[in-house]
């Protein structure tokens, strides 16, 4: 073939061809120290963020530092108001009241949620056993139980005492704090544990976590150990064992996050699901200019199906909507049909050491930009939040005419497995709503893996988006 026509072809082939665009060979310098530098804010953030307490009280300070004011029930709103309402300390809602007709544009979302998987303690769940002290622990969200031993883990969360005061608990994040521990098997003594398949290498009463193994002096006691821990838990915090009874404390990986790789283009960190998604539109709600109302939701429970009063299936968002509709005078039903909402939360990533469980045209490709998932669900797209065409042309259109980096993607091969997210619970609502994120190697490990690029393109999408 002459050269003429090889580049005839050639330029067909660019005009008509769709391909994929890597944010590193796209983006400049200048974009990408911008880039890096957004991953240092991130980074910071997430690692004062490693519960859904913790989260949302972070994004609070963020907010009020932004000039945001609390929000109670009955408050009149007005445009420019800047608005964040707190739900049970565990999630959070924050709002800025634009001065577009609302009937006419509707809410425009952003959702993500702040629990992340992790081992909670068992509401009596201490115990003595052969020189050492125990927590009792029951697993939060799908997790591979043996990736949590032999790990450092950091003890967070609240104990409401008897008299209804409460203890914040944080050990193990400081370098001079104790850590805590999950015991594994030694390889020498392994064989008849490697037979087993991996739900059962390590199982869920096996998750005790170690916290402590020295003897309260007195030859008397029966268990000194505990009696000893006791005596210091309740010298710090002022607790009785029988406290535990309304505690919710968890453990969670002690790792900090750290950049990944000689060029640093990759963040390792604890809790990327969905920190990456939640953080980005926390930042865009404060930074964007618009003219529309627009709200960022971080909430409670996703990990484990969105459930009771702090998760996405909760009525107090939908009640949130109503009061700032009618406060606005405004009808919420004609609101919500004009809303919009991007399900923020993070998606699987092409990982080539597992290319067999991956349909690699329609997976996400790490750094390939913030991804969208048309749909969700399992098997026949079961329980499937499945957008409209029209609603993706939508959003392609607002990502193109901002030079969005960004791709679609599905989660896995079609028969191997699935998952959900806040998605279905959003458009329940009659709105439009779409998964959109960052794609994540190794989900719900304690230590997962994503692309900076992948990061700082969510939280530009996340700004076109409501703007
Ligand atoms: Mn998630
Ligand atoms: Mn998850």
């Amino acid at each position: 073939m002459d050269k003429k026509k090889q580049d005839i072809e050639q330029s067909l082939a660019d005009k008509l061809f769709y391909r994929k665009k890597n944010y590193f060979e796209e983006a400049d310098d200048k974009e990408i120290e911008k880039c890096y530098a957004f991953a240092e804010d991130y980074k910071k953030f997430i690692d004062i963020s490693k519960t859904e307490r913790e989260t949302c009280q972070n994004a609070v300070e963020i907010a009020v530092k932004a000039g945001f004011k609390e929000f109670k029930f009955g408050d009149k709103l007005k445009v420019g108001d800047k608005r964040y309402y707190v739900n049970r300390n565990k999630s959070v809602a924050i709002f800025k009241i634009g001065k577009n007709n609302l009937e006419e544009h509707g809410i425009k979302i952003l959702g993500a949620h702040i629990d992340s998987p992790r081992i909670d303690l068992k509401q009596n769940p201490m115990y003595e056993d052969s020189g050492f002290c125990f927590f009792k622990t029951h697993y939060y969200g799908g997790i591979k139980k043996y990736q949590w031993t032999t790990i450092p883990l950091a003890l967070h969360g609240t104990i409401i005492k008897k008299d209804g005061s409460s203890v914040n608990v944080s050990i193990g994040e400081d370098e001079n704090d104790p850590i805590f521990y999950i015991n594994d098997l030694l390889p020498h003594l392994g064989q008849e544990q490697m037979m087993n398949n991996g739900y059962k290498i390590i199982t869920g009463e096996q998750l005790n976590l170690v916290i402590g193994g020295k003897a309260y002096n007195d030859k008397k006691v029966k268990d000194k150990i505990k009696l000893n821990i006791l005596a210091i838990l309740n010298e710090k915090y002022g607790v009785l064992e029988e406290d535990f009874l309304s505690s919710e404390l968890c453990a969670v990986p002690a790792f900090k996050s750290r950049d990944i790789g000689f060029d640093r283009a990759f963040i390792g960190a604890y809790g990327h699901d969905d920190k990456s998604c939640a953080y980005p539109a926390l930042r865009a709600i404060i930074d964007a200019k618009t003219n529309d109302t627009v709200l960022t939701l971080l909430v409670d429970k996703e990990e484990i199906g969105s459930e009771g009063n702090t998760g996405m299936k909760s009525r107090i968002y939908e009640d949130l909507m109503d009061e700032i509709c009618e406060s606005l005078k405004c009808l919420p039903r004609k609101v919500r049909a004009k809303s919009k909402c991007l399900s923020a939360d993070v998606t699987s990533c092409f990982d080539p050491n597992f290319p067999n469980v991956y349909e690699k045209m329609n997976a996400s490709l790490i750094s390939c930009g913030t991804s969208i998932n048309k749909f969700t669900g399992s098997g026949g797209k079961s329980s499937a939040n499945d957008a409209s065409a029209e609603f993706m042309s939508e959003v392609r259109k607002i990502f193109l005419d901002n030079n969005i980096i960004y791709q679609t993607s599905e989660l896995g091969k079609v028969d191997l497995g699935g998952g959900g997210t806040i998605a279905k619970y959003v458009a329940e609502l009659n709105i439009d709503t779409i998964d959109i994120g960052v794609p994540v190697i190794s989900m719900h490990a304690p230590y997962e893996l994503i692309s900076k690029g992948d990061l700082y393109s969510t939280y530009k999408a996340f700004c076109s988006f409501i703007s």
